[in-house]
């Protein structure tokens, strides 16, 4: 059987990245940019105030007490967004606002809470101020014609900010890979039909559109289907806009489980078991060269199997070059026990405390225990051979497990 860092592997060398596209910038939250990003215009365009105050010529302030404050006549009143057109010359001042253009013949601006009315039509300066104080140079962010942004930046709300500042209407980002989700299990109802006997309501459903989403992907197809090989078969044909498919149930060694047999007839099963605890029965192979993950069909185990092979294969599609689980080393809260064989991953609820981490694992190990997941931000890794973790010992914790 593979171990998690050989399926993992073989899952990364059977995806790519996916095209770019223009998307306006609010879209592009979060995707990776393929063009540079250039400065049309200089940031900031124009020199300009960076307070509330005004403009001067800095050699009139100079020895300015409130005892023995300078005397300005007030030239003009310069609003954000006007073109001053008087020239501050010995002895004026221009009241100016934050952001507004620096007229001709300022160096300076004295803020206002250093001035305060003096004649009719003057201000008394009582604080001095050196050429360039308060000023915002023109180009001072960056200058006309750099590159703002370089290929394969992350798109935050920042960088979306600082091409929106360039003027940029839409940036050049990897398309969001669009995700299909099949559900299978004839013993399942959709939440809101009536629980007959026997049956039990479909969670993985919900659990992997928001993980979908949550890794910045988006939501394509969402299906249901009877543990019937042609419904299994039809429901994989009606993804063929998808570029990558999810299933969940029908994987393991029942009499019932179908998704594995239709991805051995339909596509290419590259493997369909990893020795990890829980998600052992887990298939991945591509379909018309698309991948697709058989995930198993208790809802823990294909959140464990969504964080440790899908989200990183959604990473690397989306362009990112990090795309393996972020881990930390974290101190146990509560001890974990583990029975040797499968390489474990806890729910946990990990938390920075001090210069470290802190991690409380879920004493929950059923794999259909969706209460182990509530609160949980990340997964406690119990090595292949170990009797268990003690509380206070050190662990590897997968951090966090939410999110790209
Ligand atoms: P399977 O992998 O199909 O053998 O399913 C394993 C367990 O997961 C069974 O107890 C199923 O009832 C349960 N299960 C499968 N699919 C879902 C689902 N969509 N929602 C909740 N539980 C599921
Ligand atoms: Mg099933």
């Amino acid at each position: 059987m593979l171990t998690l860092d050989e399926a993992q592997s073989i899952v990364l060398s059977n995806v790519s990245a996916l095209p770019a596209e223009p998307a306006g910038l609010v879209d592009a939250l979060g995707r990776v940019l393929t063009t540079p990003v250039t400065a049309q215009v200089p940031l900031p365009p124009f020199d300009n105030s960076a307070m509330d105050g005004y403009a001067v010529v800095a050699e009139d302030t100079r020895g300015a007490t409130p005892g023995s404050p300078r005397l300005l006549q007030i030239i003009d009143d310069i609003a954000a967004g006007v073109v001053p057109e008087r020239t501050v010359a010995p002895g004026t001042a221009a009241q100016i606002m934050t952001g507004a253009m620096m007229p001709p013949g300022a160096d300076a601006v004295v803020i206002v809470e250093h001035t305060r009315p003096g004649a009719p039509g003057a201000v008394e300066v009582f604080v001095p101020v050196k050429p360039g104080d308060n000023v915002r140079p023109a180009g001072e962010d960056i200058e006309r014609g750099q590159e703002a942004l370089s290929p394969g930046q992350v798109m935050g709300p920042g960088e979306l900010a600082l091409a929106a500042a360039l003027g940029y209407v839409t940036v050049d980002v990897v398309r969001r890979p669009r995700v299909a989700i099949v559900t299978t299990g004839s013993e399942l109802v959709e939440p809101g039909r009536e629980l007959r006997t026997g049956a039990i309501y479909n969670s993985n459903q919900t659990l992997l559109s928001c993980r979908v989403l949550a890794a910045g992907a988006a939501v394509g197809e969402r299906l249901h289907v009877e543990d019937d090989e042609r419904a299994v078969e039809d429901a994989l044909a009606r993804c063929a806009e998808a570029d990558m498919i999810l299933t969940t149930g029908g994987v393991s060694v029942g009499e019932y489980d179908f998704v594995k047999a239709a991805l051995e007839r339909l596509g290419e099963m590259k493997f369909w078991q990893v020795r990890i605890k829980p998600g052992k029965p887990v298939a991945f192979g591509t379909v018309n060269g698309r991948p697709l993950f058989g995930l198993p069909g208790n809802p823990v185990s294909a959140m464990v199997t969504f964080e440790l092979l899908v989200a990183p294969a959604l990473r690397k599609m989306s362009g990112r070059t990090q795309c393996l689980p972020p881990t930390v080393q974290a101190t146990l809260a509560s001890g974990v026990s583990h029975k040797p064989g499968r390489r474990e991953y806890r729910q946990a609820v990990t938390r920075s405390e001090g210069r470290g981490y802190v991690t409380d694992p879920s004493p929950k190990r059923g794999s259909a225990m969706l209460t182990s997941t509530v609160g949980a931000n990340s997964l406690v890794v119990i090595p292949e051979e170990s009797e268990g973790l003690k509380s206070g010992e050190q662990g590897t914790v997968i951090y966090p497990a939410n999110g790209m």
